[in-house]
């Protein structure tokens, strides 16, 4: 049997399926005897007792790292805990039933958070979330469960999921997960981000995979193009081994090339650079040849914890970056927590629009608090390398203004203390909301240099959820609107003697390159694993070539067309390429 999804991360594996459940902990129905009831009352009361003190442990440093006022939402969770009548009911609800508290329990809870959800109080309505999170840890402690992570697999396997939080997905480990496979998911997801930066090969979006997958099924998961193969036959394992070995192949030949410069074939330079989430994804940007960190999402920092990261933590990790990359360019960008990044101790609100709710720069605007030691934290590292600072999801310049005026006051912390740091530091815009691109002439006055993401940018202004495999079909980055901002953004770039990168997906593609070459893009930064294709494609064109690209693209009317056209042009300008990967 065979399943297609959306390719999220390149290269083939096979392997065995270990199915990975994040949504629920199960809880069995047990029977209990009547002299069982007091045992399980205490069994109840120790549980209540050891989640009071999870929670008080998190409070406190929580209260230490960041002040108290954060400390305070985890009163309402003391409080769910302290619940009399919540308590009460869990009791009468064992001897009346006769069945074991866990079970006892997740209904009761269940049943508040019904309730609650259902408030026409706001205020109310918003302690849904506090229970379940409350709830959760409690019946955890009751059935003795482990967190489930991916970060202690016993053996190599393939990891078939409804969904992976980009947290889950931090945890993996290469060496034993070979692949992985989830239900729903876009190609732009975060959780497909990681896993090419990971290079773990994955298909997202498969829809059915967790129904169709029994543990145990052998596995070929084509990361290259979104195709699971479920206990394959003979011939069809071969086959994909061989593909494997071609892939394998092919990754290596293009290796040869990493360490050459980015210069077209009539002497157009630009820079490619390298994305990263993890400080010790430092080692595969240097091992694949970037000639720099493009965008460090910092927010990784912050996930699967129970603390946040103080500011000594994000400048020993900032500094480490910017020291091994020595005088190559990192830039840093300020943390762009919300939207399918979740799972931190920095508590968010449930939204009904995540991706456009408070988020990135929004949320750091209203906790300048918590802001200032991450920009602290990166004004000292820049001391040690070339560290540049980038705000995301800026939407106008008057966040643009807000944002740079915190700086300033953290800058101002700095030189109170006497402590170091570049005083030129460059302070560069995302440029990933409409708004932002539309009056790019304006920002670009005010900043050093713009970074395109267009993960984002193609959400927005196509309205197409770029994490939402049913309409993955929508998300395309040649749509003629995504093209004529991109284009006017380069431009007004350029106006202002600005440089203009891009840290989206979008510049990892080799038909996209050309266009973006051609449009006058001066830098382009990606997952570690796609440099070398991309300086390939770079320097085995001309400068003149990749313009005409451009301009031609600009006067198509679809996305589809222009897709044609771009991957028609890179086939007749470098033919090893396409022969190669799909040989
Ligand atoms: C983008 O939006 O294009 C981007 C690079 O940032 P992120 O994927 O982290 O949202
Ligand atoms: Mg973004």
């Amino acid at each position: 049997m065979s399943l297609r999804g959306i390719p999220a991360s390149p290269g083939i594996a096979i392997g065995k399926a270990f199915l990975f459940d994040t949504r629920q902990l199960v809880v069995t129905e047990k029977d209990i005897k009547q002299d069982v009831i007091p045992s399980e009352i205490i069994r109840f009361e120790e549980a209540l007792i050891k989640t009071r003190s999870e929670i008080l442990v998190i409070q406190k440093k929580i209260s230490r790292e960041m002040g108290v006022q954060h400390a305070e939402i985890f009163n309402a969770h003391l409080l769910v805990l302290e619940d009399r009548m919540l308590i009460e009911e869990v009791i009468e609800g064992l001897k009346k039933e006769r069945k074991c508290v866990e079970y006892i329990f997740s209904k009761v809870i269940a049943k508040y958070i019904k309730v609650f959800s259902k408030m026409n109080d706001e205020y109310l309505k918003e302690r849904t979330s506090d229970i379940e999170d409350v709830g959760k840890r409690i019946l955890k402690n009751l059935i003795g469960a482990q967190e489930k992570t991916l970060s202690d697999l016993k053996e190599q396997v393939i990891v078939v999921a409804y969904d992976l939080s980009p947290s889950d997905t931090a945890n993996m480990h290469k060496k034993n997960v070979k692949g992985f496979v989830t239900d729903i998911g876009g190609r732009t997801s975060h959780t497909a981000i990681m896993a090419k930066s990971l290079e773990i090969p994955a298909v997202v979006g498969l829809e059915k995979a967790t129904t169709r997958i029994k543990p145990g099924d052998i596995l070929i998961v084509d990361g290259t193009d979104g195709d699971i193969i479920i206990n394959p036959d003979k011939v069809v394992l071969k086959k994909y081994e061989t593909k494997q070995q071609k892939f394998v192949k092919f990754e290596k030949a293009l290796l040869d090339f990493k360490d050459k410069p980015a210069i077209t074939i009539d002497g157009y330079k630009v820079e490619v650079s390298a994305n990263i989430e993890l400080p010790n994804e430092v080692s595969s940007v240097i091992a694949h040849g970037a000639e720099g960190i493009g965008l460090y999402r910092t927010e990784f920092l912050y996930m699967n914890r129970n603390d946040v990261p103080d500011e000594e933590e994000q400048f020993e990790a900032y500094k480490k970056v910017a020291v091994k990359l020595s005088k190559s360019p990192v830039i840093i960008r300020t943390l762009d927590l919300g939207g399918d990044k979740f799972l931190s101790q920095l508590k968010f609100p449930h939204e009904m629009n995540p991706f456009l709710g408070w988020r990135a720069i929004r949320y750091c605007l209203a906790k300048p608090e918590v802001f200032k030691v991450q920009l602290r934290a990166i004004l000292r590292a820049s001391v040690f390398g070339n560290v540049k600072i980038m705000f995301p999801m800026i939407s106008g310049l008057g966040e643009l203004r807000q944002a740079i005026k915190v700086l300033d006051e953290a800058k101002q912390e700095l030189r109170n203390k006497s402590m170091d740091f570049n005083q030129d530091i460059e302070v560069g815009a995302m440029i990933e909301i409409p708004s932002a691109a539309l009056t790019c002439d304006l920002l670009a006055k005010e900043v050093d240099f713009f970074s395109i993401g267009t993960n984002d940018l193609i959400q927005y202004s196509l309205a197409v959820d770029r994490a939402n495999e049913k309409i993955a079909y929508l998300y395309k980055p040649t749509h003629p609107a995504v093209l004529r901002l991109i284009k006017n953004i380069i431009d007004s770039g350029h106006k202002e003697n600005i440089w203009v990168g891009m840290c989206g997906e979008m510049a990892a593609e080799p038909g996209f390159v050309l266009i973006l070459l051609g449009m006058g893009l001066d830098e382009f930064s990606m997952s570690p694993v796609v440099v070398p294709e991309v300086k390939y494609v770079i320097s085995n064109v001309t400068f003149e070539d990749a313009k005409k690209v451009a301009e031609q693209v600009l006067k198509l009317p679809t996305g589809e067309e222009v897709e044609v056209f771009a991957n028609k042009r890179l086939n007749e300008l470098i033919p090893w390429l396409k022969k190669t990967k799909k040989q």
